[in-house]
């Protein structure tokens, strides 16, 4: 697709963790020319590179709670600064309350956000997904233990090694799907009062539902 031609595209994808948003996201991206923006993906980076900040996040992240609202605003206009997100860009786990949705907002203007997609799955399937969900610990390629990589468990992207998160403990899990619950269903359902979300069932076939979300978009934008 032109990006010189097309209106910006400016997506933000929810789901609870384990509903599949990593892997539609990275696809939605790629289909749409934008920058896939994870902020797991850039705190886990973080983590990697040893910095102060890196092992006070890894802390939160391992708890199974949530970057404070600041931090995490500080990081994304940041990021949404960077020449590649000039024409548009796709945001994946964040907003993740209420008060970064409306950080979000104030710092894009209020027509500054195209469409929030919100991959509904039920909490017991995305428990079973988690807990056999696997990640490259280099580029962030997602497998799992019925999906490995060609030759496990060395990623078939970078070659990198291919682990557990350390947050995908059971005990985790259960934390992050009560925050998800207490603090990011709020700003779903505040895009949803505001005509910006749709809602797509995330259980079934994943190209279908790449499919889905790919019409959804389009019918929404072009
Ligand atoms: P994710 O890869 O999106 O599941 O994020 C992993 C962890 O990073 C979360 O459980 C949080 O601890 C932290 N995190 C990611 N995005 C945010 C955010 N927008 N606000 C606060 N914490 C975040």
């Amino acid at each position: 697709m032109e990006s010189t031609t097309r209106p910006p595209v400016r997506l933000l994808v929810f789901g609870r963790q384990g509903a599949g948003k990593g892997t539609q996201a990275v696809r939605l991206a790629e289909q749409f020319g934008v920058p896939h923006i994870s902020t797991g993906d850039m705190l886990r980076a973080a983590v990697r590179e040893g910095t102060e900040f890196g092992q006070r996040a890894k802390e939160i992240m391992d708890a199974g709670h949530l970057v404070s609202d600041e931090v995490m605003l500080g990081l994304i206009s940041e990021r949404l600064a960077q020449p590649d997100a000039v024409n548009g860009w796709l945001l994946d786990g964040f907003p993740r309350t209420l008060q970064q949705g409306k950080d979000l907002m104030a710092l894009t203007g209020a027509d500054g956000i195209d469409l929030a997609l919100d991959l509904d799955v039920a909490e017991d399937v995305v428990v079973e997904r988690i807990s056999s969900r696997r990640v490259c610990s280099s580029c962030g390629a997602n497998y799992s233990v019925q999906v490995p990589p060609t030759s496990p468990w060395t990623c078939d992207v970078c070659g990198g090694e291919v682990t557990q998160r350390d947050d995908d403990t059971e005990q985790a899990v259960r934390e992050r799907l009560a925050t998800y619950l207490l603090q990011t269903v709020p700003v779903v359902k505040w895009f949803e009062e505001q005509g910006l979300l749709a809602t797509v069932d995330g259980v079934g076939d994943r190209d279908e539902i790449t499919n889905e979300l790919i019409s959804l978009v389009t019918n929404r934008l072009f």
